[in-house]
């Protein structure tokens, strides 16, 4: 049974009065308000998938066959309309993500440099390498597309996600099929209309629906490789499914960051950027700070400056203007960080439930949350060992740095990591003990530079590849050698 099915969302119908046929349709209803419906799409029956990978996989051999110039000035106007069209895309994701108005900006102008940076080294990684011997023979070595490349994304940064997929599976000259997340379909399936409408015929499609709608796609023949970002388990799901085709996988998956601060961190700097990672997006986030680490001595400080800080939150409707932080994305979503935040109640640990509710009488009717803070939370806790992702944070106070490290790294997963000092060598010394794919110092978001050049992705369970930066277009790609000698 697809894990998601359903959850947060309705379904309807529609028939179509010349055919006769009947479409059924998914209701996506808003996480501030579940009396309202944001808007439809029409489910994908496995036909449906059929379809479009087959039109697709017709259409990939003429696309794999286009000029660097040519993807990139297909490219460039793709941003364009990502940016000409951008107030209704952030309404709708908004809308129907739950994430704040101005967080789904920004996302939505990472959506559209995933196009436009992509310009910056595609002809250089798709250069074909060449070498010559001494007996006359020449080798050449090309990167080639797969032809289909299936995508499945999920609900919690939907844009900047579909995008960071299917600009490079499209610059390497793959055709692509994607599925939405039945929870936050509405702007992913605009912006992919967007991408069908400028490309070439055929080499753009989504389908819709839940986890059954995914099972087809990932299992159809034509598929070569296959690139999922979700949670683990159901990264479990998406191995054993493409097991008979052999398809390749790209997973990017959950993540439990740790972030260590160290005992010459400037506190209200720190504790500033730490909820700016944990509580954005209400903790939705793969890389967000999931727990903190302080040294003992300078806990009682940070503890007051971070509950200080996360009582200044404000929690409202998404489309509200003052709001810092809306609801949670679904309702099982709630449910499980509600039941993560009890059980370190029942523990006996100081739980501070913060913030300001902006207009109490609107929160009634969506998944909304408190941010929480726990303070004295240990090693052991449910809270501390799983992925809340939500506004839930725990602070573990540790005696010594080895400590520090190795609770760090005593996870399932290596997403992201931060380290916090005065000190960036001292850091950065730290840091490389952290079994993680990716650690930031003194912030635990990219830089502008880091978001261009570093290989998203994580170690363990976090991960299988690596997503973004010139690394990530080699997910996308395979060899095709040639060695051509000469008969004596
Ligand atoms: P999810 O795994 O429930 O769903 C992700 C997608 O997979 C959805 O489109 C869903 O419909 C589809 N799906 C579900 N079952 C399937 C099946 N059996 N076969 C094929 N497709 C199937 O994840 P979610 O709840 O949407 O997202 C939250 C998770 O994603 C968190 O664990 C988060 O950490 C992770 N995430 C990771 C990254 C990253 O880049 N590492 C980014 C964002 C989110």
């Amino acid at each position: 049974m697809a894990p998601d099915a359903g959850a947060g969302s309705s379904a309807g119908a529609q028939t179509d009065a010349a055919s006769g046929t009947t479409t059924k349709l998914l209701e996506v209803r808003s996480p501030s308000d579940t009396r309202v419906i944001v808007g439809t799409v029409p489910v994908a029956t496995v036909d449906d998938v059929d379809r479009a990978v087959e039109a697709a996989s017709s259409a990939a051999t003429a696309w794999a066959a286009t000029t660097v110039d040519e993807r990139l000035a297909l490219f460039a106007r793709i941003a364009d309309r990502i940016d000409a069209e951008a107030d209704d895309l952030d309404d709708l994701t908004s809308r129907e993500n739950g994430s704040v108005r101005a967080i789904i900006r920004r996302e939505l102008h990472g959506a559209a440099a995933a196009w436009r940076g992509i310009a910056t080294y595609l002809a250089d990684r798709l250069a074909p390498i060449e070498h010559e011997g001494p007996g006359g023979e020449r080798v050449r070595i090309e990167r080639r597309p797969f032809g289909v490349v299936a995508c499945i994304v999920p609900w919690n940064a939907p844009l900047v996600l579909t995008c960071n997929k299917i600009a490079p599976a499209l610059a390497a000259g793959n055709a692509v099929v994607l599925k939405p997340s039945p929870l936050a379909p509405l702007g992913v399936t605009a912006i992919c209309r967007i991408v069908a409408d400028v490309l070439p015929d055929g080499v753009m499609h989504v389908v819709n629906g839940g986890g059954d709608v995914g099972e087809a796609l990932i299992g159809h023949h034509r598929v070569r490789k296959i690139s999922f970002t979700g949670g683990t388990a159901t990264a479990g799901h998406i191995v054993r499914q493409s097991a008979d085709g052999l398809a390749g996988v790209h997973l990017e998956l959950g993540g439990n960051d740790p972030a260590i601060v160290l005992d010459d961190a400037d506190i209200p700097a720190t504790v500033e950027r730490i909820v700016g990672s944990a509580f954005r997006r209400a903790g939705q986030v793969c890389f967000a700070v999931k727990r903190v680490y302080v040294p003992r001595a300078v806990a009682p400080a940070f503890r007051d400056a971070l509950v200080e800080r996360v009582d200044a939150i404000a929690i409202g409707d998404s489309m509200d203007p003052d709001a810092e932080m809306g609801p949670l994305n679904n309702p099982g979503q709630a449910e499980r960080v509600a039941r993560l935040v009890a059980s370190a109640r029942e523990a006996g640990r100081d739980v501070r439930e913060l913030g300001r509710v902006l207009t109490s009488a609107q929160l009634a009717h969506g998944h909304f949350l408190r941010p929480v803070v726990v303070l004295d939370a240990e090693h052991d806790d449910a809270l501390v060992r799983e992925e809340q992702f939500g506004p839930a944070l725990p602070v573990i106070a540790y005696d010594s740095i080895d400590e520090a490290v190795a609770m760090a790294n005593d996870t399932d997963y290596g997403l992201c990591s931060s380290v916090w000092s005065a000190s960036p060598e001292r850091a950065l010394e730290v840091a490389s003990r952290i079994e993680a794919g990716m650690t930031i110092i003194n912030n635990h978001l990219f830089s502008p530079t880091g978001s261009a050049q570093i290989p998203f992705g994580g170690w363990k369970r976090s991960g299988i590849g690596w997503e973004g930066s010139p690394f990530g277009l080699d997910e996308y790609l395979q060899f095709h050698s040639y060695d051509v000698q000469v008969l004596a």
